[in-house]
């Protein structure tokens, strides 16, 4: 692969919305993924492999856990900060950025929302430090885009409950320490379980033969017969609202990270327009490789302001899920069309390993998809301005 030499658009002065300290922490990120991420990220992603040995830099950029709170092990920042870590993490890769969205947003979120104050003492400063790695099971075999379905489901059995059913497309699974779990009750009730690593008839297989996310593990989660104690039990809140209350945080982290893979996918177009020439002339002098950039560059600053926004809302705690899924949906959508359009812009070079372009493209179908698909996410902002549920 090329060496890195990414340089980040900012067509509306953004960096003025931003304190000292947000530049200070999203320069620290920007420079550790030039130096970790993009020399090793092609042949990880090629190999399909996650790139374990990676795990202690993304502790050390507070990327696990930014927002949670000090005394827990976490970096302690706010919403932004978290949002242009997430941001510069996917500009090196969305897989990355993906481990570290489950770690922070859907494993250690709800064990500090949710869990005992014995719960967040055993696991969070771990996961925090990279020692734990977690995931997070909702998604199940029948159940995607509706999770209320689920199946998987638990018994009680005195002081311990029994846990049997499965879980598909786990980010982490196949490495995880512990699972954070969603599952029935006996009464229908969705509960989160911390289901750890090493339990009996707890199994986590790898999914092979992804063409997306190359360099992020997914698995599953099978459980047959899961003996687990009652004190790992998440009490602080159950339903399916404790489950979408940590997507909602993992769907905030995508909107900003989103931005990162379209910066990178017009960066890296932009350069090479300026440098290749065909013709006589740089095939940036052509008005219709113009249009292409000038529209990504648009595009970038329109998503940039929208996470941004979101940011200060979510941060006065302000922001609504449907706020939420329109930025995941709108910035995930410009990044994909931007992939792709800068993916011609390179012709035959930009399928090639070379460049970061066909791997943030593959990677962002899967992006466009977890989490909420593209569909589901317009039917929530449906939703909210006509009052009309058109889900089922
Ligand atoms: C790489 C990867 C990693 C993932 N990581 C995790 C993870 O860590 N944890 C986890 O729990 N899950 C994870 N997921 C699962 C992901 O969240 C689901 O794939 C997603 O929610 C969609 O579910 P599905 O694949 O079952 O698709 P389905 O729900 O079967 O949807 C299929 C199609 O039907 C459409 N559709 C569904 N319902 C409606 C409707 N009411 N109206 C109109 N259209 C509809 C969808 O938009 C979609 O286009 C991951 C997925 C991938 C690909």
């Amino acid at each position: 692969m090329k060496p890195d030499l990414f340089e980040a658009p900012d067509y509306y002065n953004l960096d003025d919305l931003l304190t000292e300290e947000h530049i200070m922490i999203r320069d620290a990120a920007r420079a550790w993924v030039k130096r970790d991420v993009s020399p090793i990220i092609e042949k990880a992603a090629q190999d399909a492999k996650f790139p374990k040995s990676i795990i202690p830099g993304l502790a050390s950029i507070g990327a696990f856990g930014p927002y949670i709170p000090e005394e827990y092990g976490g970096a302690g920042l706010d919403q932004i900060s978290y949002g242009l870590i997430m941001q510069e993490i996917e500009r090196g890769d969305s897989g990355v950025r993906s481990t570290a969205s489950v770690q922070s947003s859907l494993v250690m979120y709800p064990i500090w929302k949710y869990g005992t104050e014995e719960q967040k003492q055993k696991f969070l400063p771990k996961l925090a430090s990279g020692e734990f790695m977690g995931s997070f099971g909702l998604t199940e075999p029948d159940h995607g885009s509706n999770p209320s379905g689920m199946v998987t489901r638990f018994k009680d059995a005195g002081d311990h409950v029994i846990l049997n059913g499965a879980k598909l497309w786990i980010s982490n699974s196949p490495f995880c320490d512990v699972a954070v779990v969603w599952a029935k009750d006996e009464n229908d009730r969705i509960h989160g379980l911390l289901v750890e690593r090493g339990m009996e008839g707890f199994t986590t297989p790898e999914t092979h033969n992804k063409w997306s996310l190359r360099a992020s593990a997914t698995g599953e989660l099978i459980f047959q017969d899961v003996k687990i104690p009652k004190s790992n039990i998440l009490p602080g809140r159950s339903g399916l609202g404790a489950p979408l209350s940590c997507l909602d945080s993992a769907r905030f982290g995508i909107a900003w990270g989103a931005i990162g893979a379209a910066m990178d996918c017009y960066d890296t177009a932009l350069r090479y327009s300026k440098e290749r020439i065909q013709f006589g002339k740089p095939i940036a002098g052509f008005q219709l490789q113009q249009k292409k950039l000038a529209e990504m560059i648009t595009e970038i600053t329109k998503a940039q302001l929208l996470a941004w926004r979101l940011g200060v809302l979510r941060e006065q705690g302000k922001a609504t899920s449907a706020q939420i899924s329109m930025a995941k949906r709108n910035n995930v959508e410009i990044a994909i069309n931007i992939a792709r359009e800068a993916r011609q812009m390179l012709g035959g070079m930009g399928i090639t390993g070379e460049y970061s372009i066909m791997r943030h493209s593959m990677n962002l179908e899967s992006v466009i998809t977890y989490e909420g698909t593209h569909d589901i996410h317009l039917l929530i902002t449906g939703l909210d301005i006509t009052g009309e549920n058109a889900f089922s």
